[in-house]
Formats: C-alpha cells, sequence, structure tokens
C-alpha cells in the first residue's frame, strides 16, 4: 500500500518542557544500569553519592556559586515552595507574573505591579519594601514563560538589600537561553529546571546562599538527613546526573540562541505586518520566546491549526487540565481580555532551524488568511 509522507514534526515549546539532549540521555540511561542509594555504605551506593556531588560540583561551576549552596529537590515547582515557605519572612513580595508555583506557594503574598511591558515597577517595589520594617523576601522571576521578558533581578536585589529584604529568583525559563550566574545575580536563592534545559523530568535546584540569615531554611519534606538535611527523600541519582549535563551544555548554546533570536525577530516582524501583537516587545527578551495574537482568532484554534499542521506551539496560559485559561500574566500587563485570548507562545531552542520558524510563519499566514477571506465572505453576504 502506498504511504502518504508524513512531513516531520516541528517543536516549538521548549518553555513547556525542551527535548532531552543526545548526551544527556547517554548520561541518564548510563546511571540507570547499576542500583544505589547514595545513602548506603557500599561500593553502589558510594558511586551513587559520587554521582551527585559531581553534579552539584559541576553545576556549582556553571552557575557561579558553591556546590555546598545547591540543594537537589524533585522540580522547580518544588524549589519555589521551599525558597518561599522556608524562611521565617513575614511579608512575602511576589512580582504579579510568577509563575503559579511562585504565586501559589505561600499563604500571603503582596504583588508587586508590572507595566505594560511585563517589566516590574521598581518604584512600586521600593514603596512596597519601605511600607514595614518586618523582614520580607522578594520573589522576582529571571525571565517570564510566557512572554520571555526579561527582568531587571540586579535592580531588584539592591533595592530589596538596601531595605533589608532578601531576594529569590526563578531562573527556569533563563538557563540555556541567555547566560545564568548566581553570583553576579547578587540574589539570596535561585531556582532552577532541568526539564526546561534538555534534562530529564523529576529534577530540580534550589541554590541558597550560606547566608541566608541565622534561621537555616526550613525543608518541606521532612524524614531523612539527605541533601544536609534540607531535603528528605532518596536522591534521584539519573535525574540529577541528567541535569548536570544539561546545564554544562546549556552554557555553550549562547551562539546558537543569537541565531534563533533572529529567526524570532523575523517572524514577528511578518507576523507583526499582518496584524499581530507581540507583547513585552518593547522589553528586554528571552531570545528564544515570541508571545503573540492573530486578530479574530482565538488561541485553541490556533493551537489546533498548528498542530494538525505539524507544529506543536503553546497557548499563553495552558491550565494543567490541557485547556487554555486566562493568562494572569498578559492580564497583569493590562492587556484587554478579548486580546489575550489570542496569543499563543512560540518557544524555540537549540534545536530548531530557520526552516522551522519558516514552517511556523507559513502556517501563521495561512490561518490568517483565510480568516480573513472568512470575514470578508461574511461581510459581502
Ligand atoms: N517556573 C517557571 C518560570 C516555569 O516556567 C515552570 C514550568 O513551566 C516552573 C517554574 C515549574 O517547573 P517544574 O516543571 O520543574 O516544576
Amino acid at each position: 500500500m502506498p504511504h502518504e509522507a508524513v512531513p516531520s514534526r516541528t517543536y516549538l515549546d521548549y518553555n513547556a518542557t525542551a527535548p532531552m539532549r543526545d548526551p544527556v540521555r547517554a548520561a541518564v540511561c548510563e546511571v540507570l544500569q547499576q542500583p544505589g542509594n547514595a545513602s548506603s555504605v557500599h561500593a553502589e551506593g558510594r558511586r551513587a553519592r559520587h554521582i551527585i556531588e559531581e553534579a552539584r560540583i559541576s553545576i556549582a561551576e556553571t552557575l557561579n556559586c558553591f556546590p555546598g549552596e545547591i540543594v537537589f529537590t524533585g522540580s522547580a515547582t518544588e524549589a519555589n515552595n521551599m525558597a518561599l515557605r522556608g524562611l521565617p519572612c513575614r511579608r512575602v513580595l511576589v512580582s504579579a507574573v510568577e509563575h503559579p508555583s511562585v504565586l501559589g506557594a505561600a499563604e500571603a503574598v503582596e504583588h508587586i505591579p508590572v507595566d505594560r511591558q511585563g517589566v516590574v515597577r521598581l518604584e512600586a517595589l521600593e514603596a512596597l519594601l519601605k511600607r514595614s520594617e518586618d523582614p520580607a523576601l522578594v520573589s522576582v522571576m529571571l525571565a517570564n514563560n510566557e512572554t520571555g521578558v526579561i527582568q531587571p533581578v540586579r535592580q531588584i536585589v539592591a533595592l530589596a538589600h538596601a531595605c533589608g529584604a532578601m531576594v529569590h529568583t526563578d531562573a527556569v525559563q533563563a538557563l540555556g537561553r541567555i547566560p545564568v550566574s548566581f553570583s553576579d545575580l547578587g540574589v539570596d536563592m535561585m531556582t532552577l529546571s532541568s526539564h526546561k534545559c534538555g534534562g530529564p523530568v523529576g529534577a530540580g535546584v534550589l541554590v541558597v546562599k550560606d547566608n541566608t540569615g541565622e534561621e537555616p531554611l526550613h525543608p518541606l519534606l521532612r524524614g531523612g538527613t539527605q541533601e544536609n538535611r534540607r531535603r528528605a527523600g532518596t536522591e534521584n541519582i539519573a535525574a540529577i546526573a541528567g541535569m548536570a549535563r544539561a546545564v554544562e551544555l546549556a552554557a555553550y548554546d549562547m551562539p546558537r540562541m543569537r541565531q534563533v533570536e533572529t529567526w524570532l525577530h523575523r517572524m514577528e516582524q511578518e507576523c507583526q505586518a499582518l496584524g499581530a501583537v507581540v507583547f513585552g516587545a518593547g522589553a528586554e527578551r528571552l531570545p528564544n520566546t515570541t508571545c503573540l495574537t492573530m486578530p479574530g482568532v482565538n488561541s485553541s484554534t490556533q493551537l489546533m491549526h498548528f498542530d494538525l499542521a505539524g507544529i506543536a506551539i503553546s497557548a499563553g496560559a495552558a491550565c494543567t487540565s490541557g485547556k487554555v485559561g486566562q493568562s494572569h500574566v498578559l492580564a497583569a500587563m493590562g492587556v484587554e481580555a478579548g486580546t489575550a485570548q489570542r496569543a499563543i507562545r512560540v518557544s524555540a531552542g537549540w534545536h530548531t532551524s530557520e526552516a522551522d520558524i519558516q514552517r511556523f510563519t507559513k502556517e501563521w499566514k495561512t490561518l490568517r488568511d483565510r480568516v480573513g477571506k472568512k470575514a470578508k465572505e461574511e461581510l459581502a453576504a
């Protein structure tokens, strides 16, 4: 029977989960060959311990922090929860555009507003900080998962530290897209996720500066003494080893990312010429992320069209149920609900080619034309 040629898929949803890199897969498979609990004293246990400590050293080197400052977790969600709930801060100030794992982590959070580009309003942060002398924790992400907008984290640190507050940053989407250095940022805590930078799902990191006050960070998970009593539970050595390899490789991707940025920029211009709105276009953004609208077409219709055409993208805000929800990020930027409902997110990465972005642009124009023609026909009828 003759086969119909199936065009290969184009994956443009790196911010949801990035494809695992080949050397990472090899590292994970190698670790999985043998058993080993890092708390056991026999040779297998010592091998497992060695894998973890090597991973810690390697990640610390890439991130410019000390190995002892790294706490391995099961995900970035866990790391964010640990950061926001582990310190005895009376106030927690978070930007209005944070990931739900930050927004929902603490009991009562105060929101720091953002401007129309999605950038934290520094004067509003300063006013919030000066409102009370209670010890505060400020949590502002390095780059936004929906729009790619980069926050002025160094300035935020200067403001917060001047007021005696500590700073946590969720750098999940920045790693592998822009350089990330814990010491250069000057933050007190930083979150990372393995599967957003080419590692396996199942590992995350919270970097905790040695001097986070007299009170040590309280563990979320209690029980065993793993991770220096900061995170109980048998370590996932395969995921940790894979994450270390992915973090190492991510640091080498910057030239590739600059190419990706050029291709995305061209795509944005072509779509904007046909009526697209690009969110955060006036702000500094990640090189791999574009959040844009198509006039007259809601996000779900666009997602379906692209999926059938072999292209994986996402809506700016996807709920866990898979349904498209209202984006709190776009709402915080003052985007009107009707416009926000037409937003989709394109997020590229190290395996993306120029042809992939051209394929997306072509499909975008096809759908735009189809909808435009239909609207004209309806008007004429
Ligand atoms: N923080 C940001 C900015 C994210 O984009 C995500 C996932 O989308 C997370 C945290 C949660 O990451 P994980 O899947 O590792 O829990």
